[in-house]
């Protein structure tokens, strides 16, 4: 019942008014309590985006945290105080195969850095259980390509914590650009990036981080770029500045700028920084109209804008929406309008390397995903 309440006031009055709210939303407002599945959720690694989605959880229907995985003592203690979660539900990184005898957990959710996505994966799909795994979702195409096999050969979902193809200003201009509203796509732009802080962190250190600002946040707009232009890149080049080699150590990009292209004739000039803040835009151009985020990929509210006028979709936390997706996608066998699968992210991970590759030679490469 307080999650339901939690619910109804992360949507807000003024939303519950609005005639585009999520269908499952409205449903939970119209209807009695929900009766019927739940996905279990356990978290693995309790550190500062794990603390976002065990909030959005609270707030979702059909999506539950019911278990930890950390490394750190004091913080099993305190979440499982906070949310209630048994002794027998908690785990650490060295016994955490044992999750699979736990008949009350469904999924586990990695949020961990970078290079121990693929490991970690690997072993919850050995255990039996379905994986969320955070972006990026591995260090390379290779790591991505045995975390799909691993969970194809274990027969559980793989899905990849892409946050912004459940968000509904998004979804609104994918529509549009599907129903052939903005006309031929002609080209794209993704600016993604702010001004990263202490330069002992993980994101910073290539073993943990596997790169730096692409691996982080460039991947919005790598990601973005596909499910805006709707088409498969077929090449790419590249081209890396570095201002302050002290704090960005070789591996560890500080600013690249890439161009992909696309095979209807559309390209896409992208920009991922960890030295510049508030930017966080996507630009979508094509023959009959235009689209535009801003912000695009940050936490919300997302702002859009078209030829047409002002997006105004209303805001849910994206966590919520997010998990309460997953869970019809894990349970339901839901098709999501962009994809949210392990093949998703091995995408993405097969332009990061040709993204890196490219800064390497200089040269225009092709692209077959
Ligand atoms: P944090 O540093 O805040 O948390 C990471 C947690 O991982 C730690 O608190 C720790 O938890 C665990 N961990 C295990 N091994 C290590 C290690 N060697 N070094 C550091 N931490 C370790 O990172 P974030 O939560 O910001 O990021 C985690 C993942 O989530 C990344 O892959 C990132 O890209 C992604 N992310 C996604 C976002 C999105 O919007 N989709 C937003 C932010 C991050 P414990 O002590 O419990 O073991």
């Amino acid at each position: 019942m307080s999650s339901r309440r939690n619910f109804l006031q992360t949507l807000g009055t003024a939303a519950l008014t609005l005639p585009s709210i999520p269908t499952a939303f409205a449903a939970a407002v119209n209807s009695e309590p929900y009766q019927g599945p739940v996905l279990r959720v356990a978290l693995m690694g309790l550190g500062g985006y794990a603390g976002l989605v065990a909030r959005g959880l609270e707030s979702c229907q059909r999506a539950k945290l019911v278990g930890l995985i950390s490394g750190t003592p004091s913080k099993i203690k305190s979440w499982s105080q906070k949310y209630n979660i048994p002794e027998k539900n908690c785990y650490n990184y060295e016994n955490f195969d044992a999750i699979k005898d736990n008949k009350d957990i469904d999924v586990v959710y990695v949020i961990t850095p970078n290079a121990l996505h693929h490991g970690q994966v690997i072993r919850v799909a050995k255990a039996g259980k379905h994986v969320i795994c955070e972006k990026p979702m591995a260090l390379n195409a290779r790591e991505g390509q045995e975390m799909v096999e691993a969970c194809r050969n274990a027969k559980v979902k793989l899905l990849v914590g892409y946050r912004m193809h459940f968000e509904a200003n998004t979804l609104e201009i994918v529509r549009m650009r599907q129903a052939g509203e903005l006309g031929q796509i002609r080209f794209f732009q993704g600016l993604s990036g702010f001004r990263i802080g202490d330069p002992g962190q993980w994101r910073l250190t290539k073993n943990l981080a596997g790169g730096g600002a692409l691996m982080d946040i460039g991947v919005y707009a790598i990601n973005g770029s596909r499910y805006m232009v709707g088409e498969e890149p077929v090449w790419v080049t590249a081209q890396e500045t570095k201002t302050d080699p002290q704090k960005f150590k070789p591996g560890v990009d500080e600013t690249i700028q890439f161009q992909l292209g696309f095979p209807g004739g559309a390209v896409a000039s992208c920009l991922s920084t960890y030295s510049m803040n508030n930017l966080d835009r996507f630009f979508l151009n094509g023959d009959k109209g235009f689209a535009e985020l801003q912000p695009a990929t940050g936490y919300g509210p997302i702002r859009g804008r078209t030829n047409k006028g002002e997006l105004a979709l209303p805001h849910v936390v994206h966590q919520t929406k997010q998990m309460e997706e997953m869970a019809a996608i894990i349970l339901d066998n839901k098709k999501p309008v962009i994809p949210v699968d392990g093949e998703e992210g091995l995408k993405d991970l097969k332009i990061i390397d040709a993204i890196y590759q490219a800064v390497k030679s200089g040269k225009k490469l092709s692209l077959n995903l």
